[in-house]
């Protein structure tokens, strides 16, 4: 079924009898060419590119809960093209460009908004780092503009320019920056992979993977036994535990990252609005809730849910930046289970098992990189070789040293990009 205002139209005058699912609810086969594991937005993304780009349609997607259930659904939705580093940086701009193009690929609204991005600087030094990443980002062919302390006044007059200890500099603008619909992207990719004959079976979780002879066979699911020629691991938060099912010990940790949406308000906040010398920022949903969130929980965690001690931080935070938000209600707060890699950069790659693919590392960062990630992922399992976008996002750089990407400057720390 093709989406149209026509058809809405049509649905809406009709008594909306005429809608049919998103998808088909399947039986799992015995035997696929390809397994992804995880219905996240990556494996979502790589299971749809792999069958619209490379005609690979014998393909299952394996999840253990529901299709968007993951992080997926629960991120605050921000899409952004303003990375520094040569390796980053060519990703999130492809990235980019192919969210302007989603909604007319996918014939799905994932209500994609451009909205624009401001980061807060607070010092002259930081002055000048934004200004290096601007001119990176303009290198990259992405847009970017450094606004002066009454450029930011003109954009967000309800900011506290005056605070003791963050007195507001300026801001590095990134007008193609936005947000986009979490679940619409995620219900978008299912649609066009399954429409192509992608499998997506949900409640089923993945317990084991089959090697032989170092190649994998297949995996072990609470749904039986699954036979295929290759396996992507896409689990984001999950990465350890599953890739420890093939013998693997991946420099991946799980930390809890959590965020809040107050109730639905007229519209104040126009834009993304980045705070990070606070650890804060914040936007506004199309419902009117703000959204925002913070820093990580700081401790290692599975658990999809956070702690109060972040929680007052946020708050404080939002406070001190933009003082008028106290006087809005908090309606609910979540967290999600994220997969933190040493440099603070993805991981696209093969393992050293055959046919065992490996798609991780994705931070906080993960959902904008939703639609280049599944891009580059299916490429890798479809030809073998890296798409030039991923080609850094090897996983021995955490061995050999070699091609690390700390785009945070941070240091060999997970909890701290
Ligand atoms: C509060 C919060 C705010 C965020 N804000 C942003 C933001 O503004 N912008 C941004 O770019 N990124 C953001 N992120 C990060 C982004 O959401 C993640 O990096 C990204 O969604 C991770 O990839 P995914 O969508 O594939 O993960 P997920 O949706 O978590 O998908 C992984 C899936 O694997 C499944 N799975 C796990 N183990 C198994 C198994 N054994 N068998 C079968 N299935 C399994 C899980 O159930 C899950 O559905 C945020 C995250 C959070 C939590």
């Amino acid at each position: 079924m093709r989406f149209s205002g026509l058809r809405v139209l049509k649905e809406g005058l009709t008594g909306n009898t005429g809608w049919t699912p998103h998808w088909r609810d399947p039986e799992p086969k015995s035997d696929y060419d390809v397994i992804i594991i995880g219905g996240g937005g990556h494996g979502l993304s790589t299971a749809y590119y792999l069958a619209r780009n490379h005609g690979i349609t014998n393909v299952a997607v394996l999840e253990k809960g529901y299709v968007g259930g993951g992080n997926v659904g629960r991120n605050t939705t921000i899409v952004r093209a303003n990375y520094f580093l040569p390796g980053n940086s060519e990703f999130y701009s492809h990235s980019l460009k192919l969210w302007e193009g989603l909604e007319h690929d996918l014939n799905y609204n994932v209500m994609h908004s451009q909205r624009g991005l401001i980061n807060l600087f607070h010092s002259d030094g930081q002055r000048d780092a934004f200004a290096r990443r601007g001119n990176a980002m303009i290198n990259q062919g992405d847009d970017a503009v450094l606004l002066d302390r009454e450029g930011v006044r003109k954009h967000l007059p309800y900011l506290d320019f005056d605070n003791t200890r963050f007195p507001v500099y300026g801001g590095l603008l990134h007008p193609r920056g936005g947000t986009a619909r979490h679940d619409a992207v995620a219900w978008g990719y299912a649609r066009g992979a399954d429409t192509r004959g992608v499998d997506l079976i949900q409640n089923c979780e993945v317990t084991g993977i089959d090697i032989e002879n170092g190649t994998v066979k297949g995996v072990q699911t609470t749904r039986g036994t699954i036979r295929a020629k290759k396996v992507a691991m896409v689990v984001a938060g999950r990465s350890g535990q599953v890739a420890a099912m093939a013998g693997m010990r991946l420099p991946i940790e799980s930390h809890i990252l959590q965020a809040f949406v107050t109730e639905g308000i007229k519209p104040v906040i126009n834009h993304v609005v980045s705070f990070g010398m606070g650890h804060f920022y914040i936007s506004q949903s199309d419902k009117g809730g703000l959204v925002f969130g913070g820093d990580l929980d700081f401790y290692a965690s599975y658990a999809q849910r956070g702690n109060l001690p972040m929680m007052e931080h946020v708050m404080e935070a939002g406070m001190t930046l933009m003082p008028m938000i106290g006087k809005a209600k908090v309606l609910r707060s979540w967290g999600g289970v994220m997969d933190m890699s040493p440099d603070g950069s993805p991981v696209i790659d093969k393992t050293d098992i055959g046919g065992l693919f490996l798609n991780c590392g994705w931070n906080y960062g993960g959902f904008k990189a939703v639609p280049a990630s599944g891009w580059a992922t299916a490429h890798l399992i479809a030809t073998g070789t890296p798409h030039d976008t991923a080609a850094g996002f090897r996983l021995d750089r955490f061995r050999t040293g070699r091609g690390l990407m700390d785009e945070e400057g941070t240091g060999s720390q997970h909890n701290l990009h």
